[in-house]
């Protein structure tokens, strides 16, 4: 028993220097990012802090207190946990426990091994590669295969989403929320379930062939989180974020193969490939076919350069809030406006550095960098030097 106490104890001191090592390091190294003046001790704070043993758990740590920021997130979890094949040993009911006890109000200093907790708990469901834990992970490939564990948990039979472009509009003509609204739907057929995330959505993507006009079918696609690359260009208007937007958004030039183009070009005439010569220029346009109530973004910060992929280290901005409104499908909802509810921050390298997040809680932010949790001098979650994945929330 001396023995196991004695460890705990050395963990824990470990543990100790890294959080504080952390601290000191995001405070150096982001010195716009200020603590707010000492809150008295006995003042409580909303959110719990978490335990990160091995100092490779951060990843874990920050998609935890991110999925607390999402009551709708939570509630699906509630729900799922109690239907009958779910049982409380389930990875549903093991992270819905963790995120209701994260979002609980405790005494300052507060935390808990939330990640060791959900580790035990995947590996009692799922083969892992052997080092999953001990490496650090993509904090935001880590929560795609989260949902798709917890979604392997509920379904029984496999997801099919929409095909065609007439039954998204069918489903929003039948006045149906057009963003995804925390509950976990059946479609019409009763033998297909499948859940729907409050931060998914749908992207619609035209193709179009500049020579004959023919435009090929529409193509409808859900994700999860959208990608965006960091542009190497710069206005003194608009936010990097605004900028990269507009580009994931904007019209390009594609070569596909086209049926109804009946003459090859000229150019390819020599070429002995079939495919070849019925490639022609495409426009290709993604536009915003159903919007979610919470809209995440990954942020890659890699650019592109002559010697290859190379983490920029550029201060890259944001908004506090954003019009998806232009971006959309449907001219009739014109305004579709999103306000900055939390973010993930990660300094260093893939596969190695740290993350946190920074969270709204009642209108005021918190850093939650481990098991520290702290309040925010700023007003807003603006001015992080590099934002990993940025959570917007619908405002109308
Ligand atoms: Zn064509």
């Amino acid at each position: 028993m001396d023995k196991i106490e004695q460890i705990v104890k050395n963990i824990d001191r470990y543990d100790c220097i890294i959080a504080l090592a952390s601290v000191v390091a995001t405070q150096q190294l982001y010195s716009e990012f200020k603590s707010a003046s000492e809150s008295s001790a006995e003042e409580f704070q909303p959110i719990s802090g978490l335990t990160n043993y091995t100092s490779t758990l951060c990843y874990m740590n920050s998609l935890l207190q991110l999925l607390a920021c999402i009551p709708e997130y939570i509630s699906i979890l509630s729900s799922l946990s109690r239907e009958p094949n779910i049982g409380p040993n389930s990875t549903i009911s093991t992270l819905l426990s963790i995120l209701k006890r994260i979002n609980t109000k405790c005494k300052p200093g507060y935390y808990f091994n939330a990640s060791v907790e959900l580790e035990r708990q995947i590996k009692s469901q799922v083969q892992v590669e052997k080092n999953f834990f001990r490496e650090q992970q993509d904090c935001s490939e880590f929560w795609q295969q989260i949902n798709r564990l917890l979604e392997k948990e509920y379904i029984i039979t496999p997801k099919e989403g929409f095909n065609h472009a007439s039954e998204i509009i069918n489903s929003e003509m039948n006045g149906s929320v057009p963003f995804g609204d925390g509950i976990v739907n059946s479609k019409k057929s009763n033998t297909i379930q499948y859940i729907r995330w409050p931060h998914s959505f749908t992207t619609i993507r035209k193709l179009k062939c500049t020579i004959c006009k023919t435009a090929k079918e529409d193509r409808l696609e859900e994700y999860q989180m959208l990608s965006l690359d960091y542009s190497l260009k710069r206005s003194a208007i608009k936010t990097d974020f605004e900028i990269s937007l507009g580009e994931y958004f904007a019209k390009e030039k594609v070569n596909v193969n086209c049926e109804s183009c009946t003459q090859p070009k000229l150019s390819d005439s020599l070429s002995s490939s079939p495919e070849s010569k019925l490639c022609s220029v495409h426009i290709k346009e993604v536009q915003l076919a159903k919007l979610p109530k919470y809209f995440c973004f990954a942020i890659n910060s890699q650019i592109w350069t002559q010697w290859g992929g190379l983490k920029s280290h550029q201060k890259w901005t944001y908004p506090d809030k954003v019009n998806l409104g232009p971006y959309m499908f449907y001219p009739s909802l014109s305004d579709a406006n999103y306000q900055l509810e939390a973010l993930v921050v990660h300094y260093g390298n893939s596969g190695f550095g740290h993350y946190f997040t920074l969270r709204k809680v009642d209108g005021v932010w918190y850093e939650c960098n481990d098991r520290v949790v702290r309040k925010v001098q700023s007003q807003s979650g603006l001015g992080v030097r590099s934002p990993f994945i940025l959570m917007y929330k619908r405002i109308d």
